[in-house]
Protein backbone atom coordinates (compact mmCIF):
# COMPACT_ATOMS: atom_id res chain seq x y z
CA UNK A 1 0.00 0.00 0.00
CA UNK A 2 3.28 2.46 0.09
CA UNK A 3 3.06 3.46 -3.24
CA UNK A 4 -0.92 4.51 -2.54
CA UNK A 5 -0.20 5.99 1.47
CA UNK A 6 3.03 8.35 -0.49
CA UNK A 7 0.31 10.92 -2.29
CA UNK A 8 -1.63 11.57 1.00
CA UNK A 9 -1.33 15.27 2.55
CA UNK A 10 1.38 15.10 4.88
CA UNK A 11 -1.15 16.10 7.72
CA UNK A 12 -2.83 12.62 7.31
CA UNK A 13 1.06 10.91 6.97
CA UNK A 14 1.68 12.74 10.45
CA UNK A 15 -1.00 10.68 12.04
CA UNK A 16 -0.68 7.07 10.06
CA UNK A 17 2.85 7.72 11.88
CA UNK A 18 1.42 8.48 15.22
CA UNK A 19 -1.22 5.73 15.09
CA UNK A 20 1.82 3.46 14.24
CA UNK A 21 3.69 4.62 17.27
CA UNK A 22 0.40 3.95 19.54
CA UNK A 23 0.01 0.78 17.82
CA UNK A 24 3.81 0.00 18.76
CA UNK A 25 3.79 1.48 22.53
CA UNK A 26 -0.03 0.01 23.44
CA UNK A 27 1.26 -3.38 21.81
CA UNK A 28 -2.04 -3.01 19.90
CA UNK A 29 -2.69 -4.21 16.69
CA UNK A 30 -4.56 -1.55 14.98
CA UNK A 31 -5.60 -1.40 10.59
CA UNK A 32 -7.36 1.40 8.57
CA UNK A 33 -10.45 -0.03 7.78
CA UNK A 34 -13.61 0.77 5.44
CA UNK A 35 -13.73 3.17 3.33
CA UNK A 36 -10.52 4.87 3.38
CA UNK A 37 -8.71 1.63 2.11
CA UNK A 38 -11.47 1.63 -0.78
CA UNK A 39 -11.25 5.43 -1.63
CA UNK A 40 -7.27 5.55 -1.53
CA UNK A 41 -6.96 2.90 -4.24
CA UNK A 42 -9.42 4.09 -6.30
CA UNK A 43 -7.44 7.47 -5.89
CA UNK A 44 -11.04 9.25 -4.20
CA UNK A 45 -9.86 12.10 -2.21
CA UNK A 46 -12.07 10.98 1.53
CA UNK A 47 -10.17 11.69 3.93
CA UNK A 48 -12.28 10.59 7.02
CA UNK A 49 -10.32 7.78 8.68
CA UNK A 50 -11.88 4.54 10.18
CA UNK A 51 -9.09 2.26 12.44
CA UNK A 52 -10.13 -0.68 14.25
CA UNK A 53 -8.20 -1.97 16.70
CA UNK A 54 -7.46 -5.63 18.08
CA UNK A 55 -7.19 -4.69 22.05
CA UNK A 56 -9.26 -1.54 23.34
CA UNK A 57 -10.41 1.23 21.14
CA UNK A 58 -11.10 3.50 23.37
CA UNK A 59 -7.55 3.29 25.05
CA UNK A 60 -5.85 3.69 21.62
CA UNK A 61 -8.24 6.76 21.16
CA UNK A 62 -7.12 7.85 24.17
CA UNK A 63 -3.32 7.89 23.74
CA UNK A 64 -3.69 9.36 19.96
CA UNK A 65 -5.40 12.09 20.84
CA UNK A 66 -2.93 13.03 23.21
CA UNK A 67 -0.03 12.74 20.49
CA UNK A 68 -2.30 14.79 18.41
CA UNK A 69 -3.04 16.99 21.16
CA UNK A 70 -7.12 16.61 20.00
CA UNK A 71 -10.19 16.45 21.91
CA UNK A 72 -12.06 12.98 21.71
CA UNK A 73 -15.81 12.03 22.19
CA UNK A 74 -16.28 8.79 23.53
CA UNK A 75 -19.16 6.02 22.80
CA UNK A 76 -18.09 3.86 25.73
CA UNK A 77 -21.13 1.61 25.07
CA UNK A 78 -20.14 1.13 21.58
CA UNK A 79 -16.46 0.93 22.34
CA UNK A 80 -15.50 3.76 19.73
CA UNK A 81 -14.17 7.19 20.03
CA UNK A 82 -14.16 9.70 17.85
CA UNK A 83 -11.01 11.86 17.23
CA UNK A 84 -12.17 15.83 15.49
CA UNK A 85 -8.93 17.28 14.34
CA UNK A 86 -10.33 20.23 11.91
CA UNK A 87 -13.68 20.43 9.84
CA UNK A 88 -12.03 17.90 7.23
CA UNK A 89 -10.39 15.43 8.96
CA UNK A 90 -12.55 13.29 11.20
CA UNK A 91 -11.07 9.57 12.98
CA UNK A 92 -13.46 7.03 14.25
CA UNK A 93 -11.52 4.65 16.40
CA UNK A 94 -13.03 0.89 17.39
CA UNK A 95 -12.55 -2.36 18.74
CA UNK A 96 -12.33 -5.51 16.36
CA UNK A 97 -15.74 -7.13 17.21
CA UNK A 98 -18.07 -9.71 15.61
CA UNK A 99 -21.21 -9.94 14.84
CA UNK A 100 -24.05 -12.76 14.72
CA UNK A 101 -27.60 -12.23 13.75
CA UNK A 102 -30.35 -13.86 15.65
CA UNK A 103 -32.63 -13.69 13.19
CA UNK A 104 -33.99 -11.90 9.64
CA UNK A 105 -33.20 -8.45 9.86
CA UNK A 106 -32.67 -7.86 13.39
CA UNK A 107 -30.05 -5.81 15.34
CA UNK A 108 -26.80 -7.98 15.25
CA UNK A 109 -25.09 -9.73 19.21
CA UNK A 110 -21.98 -8.21 19.24
CA UNK A 111 -18.94 -9.36 20.55
CA UNK A 112 -14.98 -8.49 20.75
CA UNK A 113 -13.77 -10.43 17.79
CA UNK A 114 -10.33 -11.10 15.86
CA UNK A 115 -9.76 -8.49 12.67
CA UNK A 116 -10.50 -11.59 10.25
CA UNK A 117 -14.10 -11.44 11.81
CA UNK A 118 -14.62 -8.09 11.61
CA UNK A 119 -13.70 -8.03 8.37
CA UNK A 120 -16.56 -10.80 7.57
CA UNK A 121 -19.34 -8.94 9.50
CA UNK A 122 -18.86 -5.90 6.57
CA UNK A 123 -21.66 -5.42 3.82
CA UNK A 124 -19.15 -5.90 0.57
CA UNK A 125 -15.57 -7.16 -0.36
CA UNK A 126 -14.38 -3.45 -1.34
CA UNK A 127 -15.63 -2.33 2.19
CA UNK A 128 -13.96 -4.81 3.51
CA UNK A 129 -10.12 -3.92 2.86
CA UNK A 130 -7.39 -3.19 5.97
CA UNK A 131 -4.76 -1.93 6.06
CA UNK A 132 -2.31 -2.92 8.83
CA UNK A 133 -0.30 -0.27 10.91
CA UNK A 134 1.25 -2.88 13.30
CA UNK A 135 4.86 -2.47 13.15
CA UNK A 136 5.70 -5.80 12.12
CA UNK A 137 3.25 -5.48 8.84
CA UNK A 138 3.14 -1.60 8.85
CA UNK A 139 1.51 -0.45 5.65
CA UNK A 140 0.22 -3.77 4.30
CA UNK A 141 -2.74 -4.26 2.62
CA UNK A 142 -5.23 -7.24 4.45
CA UNK A 143 -7.37 -8.52 1.88
CA UNK A 144 -9.15 -11.73 2.80
CA UNK A 145 -11.96 -11.75 0.29
CA UNK A 146 -9.93 -10.38 -2.66
CA UNK A 147 -11.76 -7.04 -2.42
CA UNK A 148 -8.84 -5.57 -4.73
CA UNK A 149 -9.42 -7.44 -7.42
CA UNK A 150 -13.64 -6.22 -7.23
CA UNK A 151 -12.56 -2.82 -6.81
CA UNK A 152 -10.32 -3.37 -10.03
CA UNK A 153 -13.08 -4.62 -11.92
CA UNK A 154 -15.65 -2.46 -10.08
CA UNK A 155 -17.91 -4.89 -8.56
CA UNK A 156 -19.77 -4.79 -6.00
CA UNK A 157 -20.19 -7.96 -4.13
CA UNK A 158 -21.57 -9.44 -0.77
CA UNK A 159 -19.34 -11.33 1.69
CA UNK A 160 -22.00 -14.40 1.79
CA UNK A 161 -25.22 -15.61 0.54
CA UNK A 162 -27.22 -14.34 4.04
CA UNK A 163 -25.57 -11.10 3.73
CA UNK A 164 -29.12 -9.23 2.75
CA UNK A 165 -31.00 -11.29 5.05
CA UNK A 166 -28.63 -10.17 7.91
CA UNK A 167 -29.31 -6.62 7.24
CA UNK A 168 -31.30 -5.44 4.35
CA UNK A 169 -30.12 -1.70 4.76
CA UNK A 170 -27.21 -3.04 2.27
CA UNK A 171 -29.70 -3.16 -0.38
CA UNK A 172 -29.27 0.41 0.03
CA UNK A 173 -25.48 0.47 0.59
CA UNK A 174 -25.41 -1.76 -2.95
CA UNK A 175 -27.37 0.51 -5.05
CA UNK A 176 -25.50 3.03 -3.62
CA UNK A 177 -21.66 2.61 -4.16
CA UNK A 178 -22.96 1.29 -7.85
CA UNK A 179 -24.13 4.47 -8.70
CA UNK A 180 -21.47 6.59 -6.58
CA UNK A 181 -17.82 4.86 -8.28
CA UNK A 182 -20.07 3.46 -11.37
CA UNK A 183 -19.84 -0.26 -10.76
CA UNK A 184 -21.73 -3.50 -11.40
CA UNK A 185 -23.43 -5.25 -8.89
CA UNK A 186 -21.96 -8.56 -9.54
CA UNK A 187 -24.58 -11.19 -10.87
CA UNK A 188 -24.91 -13.62 -7.71
CA UNK A 189 -25.21 -10.43 -5.64
CA UNK A 190 -27.84 -8.79 -7.85
CA UNK A 191 -30.43 -12.10 -7.69
CA UNK A 192 -30.22 -12.04 -4.05
CA UNK A 193 -30.69 -8.79 -3.76
CA UNK A 194 -33.74 -8.57 -5.92
CA UNK A 195 -34.95 -11.68 -3.85
CA UNK A 196 -34.05 -9.84 -0.88
CA UNK A 197 -36.30 -6.89 -1.95
CA UNK A 198 -39.18 -9.12 -3.45
CA UNK A 199 -39.83 -10.86 -0.42
CA UNK A 200 -40.11 -7.52 1.36
CA UNK A 201 -37.41 -7.86 3.78
CA UNK A 202 -36.53 -4.16 3.52
CA UNK A 203 -40.06 -3.68 5.58
CA UNK A 204 -38.52 -5.31 8.47
CA UNK A 205 -36.08 -3.01 9.13
CA UNK A 206 -36.80 -0.35 11.84
CA UNK A 207 -37.74 2.39 9.92
CA UNK A 208 -34.92 4.86 11.44
CA UNK A 209 -32.63 2.67 9.84
CA UNK A 210 -33.57 2.66 6.67
CA UNK A 211 -34.50 6.54 7.15
CA UNK A 212 -30.54 7.14 7.32
CA UNK A 213 -29.51 4.95 4.19
CA UNK A 214 -32.61 6.57 2.29
CA UNK A 215 -30.69 10.12 3.52
CA UNK A 216 -26.77 8.61 2.46
CA UNK A 217 -28.43 8.04 -1.03
CA UNK A 218 -30.30 11.50 -1.09
CA UNK A 219 -26.79 13.13 -0.48
CA UNK A 220 -24.78 11.18 -3.36
CA UNK A 221 -23.55 13.25 -6.04
CA UNK A 222 -26.57 12.06 -8.45
CA UNK A 223 -29.31 11.47 -6.42
CA UNK A 224 -31.87 10.87 -9.20
CA UNK A 225 -29.93 7.53 -10.24
CA UNK A 226 -29.89 6.67 -6.67
CA UNK A 227 -34.01 7.05 -6.63
CA UNK A 228 -34.22 5.25 -10.17
CA UNK A 229 -31.88 1.89 -9.50
CA UNK A 230 -34.07 1.80 -6.00
CA UNK A 231 -37.26 1.52 -7.80
CA UNK A 232 -36.76 -0.19 -10.37
CA UNK A 233 -35.63 -2.77 -7.87
CA UNK A 234 -38.76 -2.02 -6.44
CA UNK A 235 -36.77 -0.58 -3.19
CA UNK A 236 -39.29 2.09 -2.51
CA UNK A 237 -42.02 0.32 -0.59
CA UNK A 238 -40.46 0.60 2.96
CA UNK A 239 -41.56 4.42 2.09
CA UNK A 240 -44.57 3.54 0.62
CA UNK A 241 -46.26 1.46 -2.40
CA UNK A 242 -47.98 4.80 -3.64
CA UNK A 243 -44.46 6.32 -4.82
CA UNK A 244 -43.72 5.63 -8.71
CA UNK A 245 -41.71 8.51 -9.63
CA UNK A 246 -41.61 9.11 -13.63
CA UNK A 247 -39.70 11.02 -16.00
CA UNK A 248 -41.38 14.20 -14.58
CA UNK A 249 -39.61 13.29 -11.26
CA UNK A 250 -36.42 12.26 -12.26
CA UNK A 251 -36.05 15.65 -14.23
CA UNK A 252 -37.22 17.48 -11.27
CA UNK A 253 -34.36 15.54 -9.22
CA UNK A 254 -31.93 16.99 -12.32
CA UNK A 255 -32.99 20.48 -11.80
CA UNK A 256 -33.11 20.33 -8.16
CA UNK A 257 -29.63 18.92 -8.71
CA UNK A 258 -28.33 22.40 -10.58
CA UNK A 259 -30.20 24.65 -7.92
CA UNK A 260 -28.66 23.04 -5.10
CA UNK A 261 -24.90 23.97 -7.21
CA UNK A 262 -25.96 26.80 -8.13
CA UNK A 263 -27.37 27.99 -4.39
CA UNK A 264 -23.87 26.54 -2.40
CA UNK A 265 -21.83 28.62 -4.88
CA UNK A 266 -23.92 31.64 -4.76
CA UNK A 267 -24.36 31.31 -0.95
CA UNK A 268 -21.05 29.26 0.89
CA UNK A 269 -22.49 30.23 4.53
CA UNK A 270 -25.69 28.68 3.97
CA UNK A 271 -26.20 27.83 7.73
CA UNK A 272 -28.51 24.96 8.21
CA UNK A 273 -29.77 24.29 4.64
CA UNK A 274 -30.17 20.60 4.25
CA UNK A 275 -29.73 19.49 0.52
CA UNK A 276 -31.14 16.05 1.04
CA UNK A 277 -34.35 17.37 2.46
CA UNK A 278 -35.25 19.59 -0.76
CA UNK A 279 -35.13 15.83 -2.90
CA UNK A 280 -37.21 14.04 -0.19
CA UNK A 281 -40.04 16.74 -0.31
CA UNK A 282 -40.09 16.45 -4.04
CA UNK A 283 -40.39 12.80 -3.55
CA UNK A 284 -43.39 13.00 -1.18
CA UNK A 285 -45.04 15.79 -3.33
CA UNK A 286 -46.85 12.85 -5.43
CA UNK A 287 -48.06 11.79 -2.14
CA UNK A 288 -51.21 13.09 0.14
CA UNK A 289 -50.73 15.16 2.69
CA UNK A 290 -51.61 12.79 5.11
CA UNK A 291 -49.47 9.66 3.32
CA UNK A 292 -46.53 12.34 3.92
CA UNK A 293 -47.10 13.04 7.77
CA UNK A 294 -47.13 9.31 7.85
CA UNK A 295 -44.37 8.89 6.48
CA UNK A 296 -42.22 11.40 8.00
CA UNK A 297 -43.56 10.27 11.55
CA UNK A 298 -42.63 6.52 10.79
CA UNK A 299 -39.17 7.56 8.93
CA UNK A 300 -38.84 9.51 12.54
CA UNK A 301 -38.00 12.77 10.87
CA UNK A 302 -37.32 15.68 13.47
CA UNK A 303 -40.34 18.72 13.60
CA UNK A 304 -38.20 20.86 11.87
CA UNK A 305 -37.50 18.76 9.24
CA UNK A 306 -41.35 17.56 8.91
CA UNK A 307 -41.87 21.71 8.57
CA UNK A 308 -39.55 22.36 6.12
CA UNK A 309 -41.12 19.12 3.81
CA UNK A 310 -44.52 20.10 4.69
CA UNK A 311 -43.89 24.03 3.66
CA UNK A 312 -42.89 22.52 0.21
CA UNK A 313 -46.07 21.37 -0.30
CA UNK A 314 -47.80 25.25 -0.54
CA UNK A 315 -45.92 25.07 -3.95
CA UNK A 316 -48.57 25.34 -6.52
CA UNK A 317 -49.89 26.09 -9.67
CA UNK A 318 -51.23 29.98 -8.28
CA UNK A 319 -48.42 30.40 -5.99
CA UNK A 320 -45.96 30.04 -8.86
CA UNK A 321 -47.99 31.67 -11.37
CA UNK A 322 -48.21 35.01 -8.65
CA UNK A 323 -43.76 34.59 -9.06
CA UNK A 324 -44.22 34.57 -12.77
CA UNK A 325 -45.18 37.97 -12.82
CA UNK A 326 -42.94 41.04 -13.85
CA UNK A 327 -44.97 43.93 -12.05
CA UNK A 328 -44.96 42.60 -8.99
CA UNK A 329 -43.09 44.83 -6.89
CA UNK A 330 -39.90 43.82 -4.65
CA UNK A 331 -41.76 43.82 -1.07
CA UNK A 332 -44.39 41.42 -2.52
CA UNK A 333 -42.03 39.34 -3.63
CA UNK A 334 -40.24 39.26 -0.35
CA UNK A 335 -43.52 38.86 1.88
CA UNK A 336 -44.57 35.59 -0.81
CA UNK A 337 -40.74 33.95 0.09
CA UNK A 338 -39.94 35.31 3.24
CA UNK A 339 -41.92 32.24 5.39
CA UNK A 340 -40.28 29.57 3.12
CA UNK A 341 -37.40 27.29 4.32
CA UNK A 342 -33.78 27.64 1.68
CA UNK A 343 -35.33 24.31 0.97
CA UNK A 344 -38.70 25.05 -0.22
CA UNK A 345 -36.96 27.96 -2.05
CA UNK A 346 -34.56 25.83 -3.79
CA UNK A 347 -37.14 23.51 -4.35
CA UNK A 348 -39.47 26.18 -6.05
CA UNK A 349 -36.35 27.43 -8.01
CA UNK A 350 -36.26 23.85 -9.39
CA UNK A 351 -39.99 23.68 -10.55
CA UNK A 352 -39.91 25.72 -13.53
CA UNK A 353 -37.39 27.52 -15.78
CA UNK A 354 -39.19 30.81 -16.09
CA UNK A 355 -36.83 33.86 -16.29
CA UNK A 356 -38.72 36.74 -14.67
CA UNK A 357 -39.53 33.83 -11.71
CA UNK A 358 -36.03 32.53 -11.11
CA UNK A 359 -34.84 36.22 -11.45
CA UNK A 360 -37.25 36.91 -8.88
CA UNK A 361 -36.18 34.27 -6.43
CA UNK A 362 -32.58 35.22 -6.91
CA UNK A 363 -33.22 39.22 -6.02
CA UNK A 364 -35.04 37.73 -2.98
CA UNK A 365 -32.48 35.37 -1.48
CA UNK A 366 -29.46 37.85 -2.92
CA UNK A 367 -30.92 41.23 -2.02
CA UNK A 368 -34.23 41.64 -0.22
CA UNK A 369 -33.88 39.24 2.34
CA UNK A 370 -30.48 41.33 3.30
CA UNK A 371 -32.06 44.61 3.53
CA UNK A 372 -31.80 45.38 7.55
CA UNK A 373 -33.94 48.89 8.74
CA UNK A 374 -31.76 51.60 10.45
CA UNK A 375 -34.94 52.63 12.64
CA UNK A 376 -35.65 49.88 15.72
CA UNK A 377 -38.91 49.10 18.06
CA UNK A 378 -36.35 52.03 20.13
CA UNK A 379 -37.24 54.46 18.21
CA UNK A 380 -40.80 53.68 17.65
CA UNK A 381 -40.65 54.36 21.89
CA UNK A 382 -38.81 57.39 21.20
CA UNK A 383 -41.98 59.03 19.59
CA UNK A 384 -44.03 57.58 21.89
CA UNK A 385 -45.41 54.46 20.32
CA UNK A 386 -46.82 52.39 22.94
CA UNK A 387 -44.77 48.92 22.90
CA UNK A 388 -47.27 45.85 21.31
CA UNK A 389 -47.94 44.33 18.25
CA UNK A 390 -48.48 47.77 16.48
CA UNK A 391 -44.62 47.64 16.28
CA UNK A 392 -44.34 44.82 13.90
CA UNK A 393 -46.94 45.95 11.62
CA UNK A 394 -45.01 49.62 11.61
CA UNK A 395 -41.97 48.02 11.02
CA UNK A 396 -42.65 46.04 8.19
CA UNK A 397 -44.69 48.76 6.36
CA UNK A 398 -41.15 50.53 6.62
CA UNK A 399 -39.37 47.98 5.15
CA UNK A 400 -41.68 47.40 2.25
CA UNK A 401 -41.39 50.94 1.68
CA UNK A 402 -37.65 50.02 1.85
CA UNK A 403 -37.77 47.22 -0.59
CA UNK A 404 -39.69 49.43 -2.95
CA UNK A 405 -37.24 51.92 -3.36
CA UNK A 406 -39.08 54.65 -1.51
CA UNK A 407 -37.39 55.13 1.25
CA UNK A 408 -33.46 55.02 1.35
CA UNK A 409 -31.97 55.53 4.66
CA UNK A 410 -32.14 56.71 8.54
CA UNK A 411 -34.15 59.77 7.62
CA UNK A 412 -36.23 58.92 5.27
CA UNK A 413 -37.35 55.53 7.68
CA UNK A 414 -37.76 58.06 10.24
CA UNK A 415 -39.94 60.36 8.31
CA UNK A 416 -42.02 57.75 7.40
CA UNK A 417 -43.14 56.60 10.93
CA UNK A 418 -43.87 60.22 11.31
CA UNK A 419 -46.66 59.68 8.72
CA UNK A 420 -47.14 56.19 10.01
CA UNK A 421 -48.34 57.49 13.50
CA UNK A 422 -49.73 60.63 12.19
P1 LIG B 1 -18.76 6.56 2.81
O1 LIG B 1 -17.70 6.92 1.81
O2 LIG B 1 -20.13 6.67 2.28
O3 LIG B 1 -18.59 7.19 4.15
P2 LIG B 1 -17.99 4.15 4.17
O4 LIG B 1 -17.62 2.82 3.62
O5 LIG B 1 -16.95 4.89 4.95
O6 LIG B 1 -18.54 5.00 2.97
P3 LIG B 1 -19.68 3.98 6.52
O7 LIG B 1 -21.16 3.96 6.53
O8 LIG B 1 -18.97 5.06 7.22
O9 LIG B 1 -19.31 3.95 4.99
O10 LIG B 1 -19.18 2.59 7.06
C1 LIG B 1 -17.83 2.30 7.31
C2 LIG B 1 -17.59 0.83 7.09
O11 LIG B 1 -18.39 0.06 7.98
C3 LIG B 1 -17.96 0.35 5.69
O12 LIG B 1 -16.92 0.54 4.77
C4 LIG B 1 -18.27 -1.11 5.93
O13 LIG B 1 -17.08 -1.87 6.01
C5 LIG B 1 -18.89 -1.09 7.32
N1 LIG B 1 -20.36 -1.02 7.28
C6 LIG B 1 -21.14 0.09 7.36
N2 LIG B 1 -22.43 -0.22 7.31
C7 LIG B 1 -22.50 -1.55 7.20
C8 LIG B 1 -23.56 -2.50 7.12
N3 LIG B 1 -24.85 -2.12 7.12
N4 LIG B 1 -23.24 -3.81 7.05
C9 LIG B 1 -21.95 -4.21 7.06
N5 LIG B 1 -20.92 -3.38 7.13
C10 LIG B 1 -21.16 -2.07 7.19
Amino acid sequence: MKKYLKNLPQEIKNLIVLAEEVSRETKMPAYLVGGFPRDLILGVKDWDLDITVEGNGIKFAENLAKKLNVSLVKHERFGTATLILNHRLKVDVATTRKEVYPSCACLPVVSPGTLKEDLLRRDFTINALAVSLSTDASRKLIDIFCGKEDLTAGKIRILHDLSFEDDPTRILRAIRFKQRYNFKIEPKTLSLLRAAVNSGLLNKVHPHRMRDELVLMLKEKDPSAQLKQLYDLGGLSFISNNLKPGRQVYGLFKSINQEISWFMRSFPFHGSFEAWLVYFAALLRQLSLVQSKKIIRRLGLSKQEEKKILSCRQINRRFIGRLKNKQIKPAQVFNLLKPFSYEAIILLRSVSGDSVFKKHITDFLKIYNCVRLSISGDDLYRLGVLPGPKYQKILNKVLAARLNGSVKNRQDELALIGKIIK
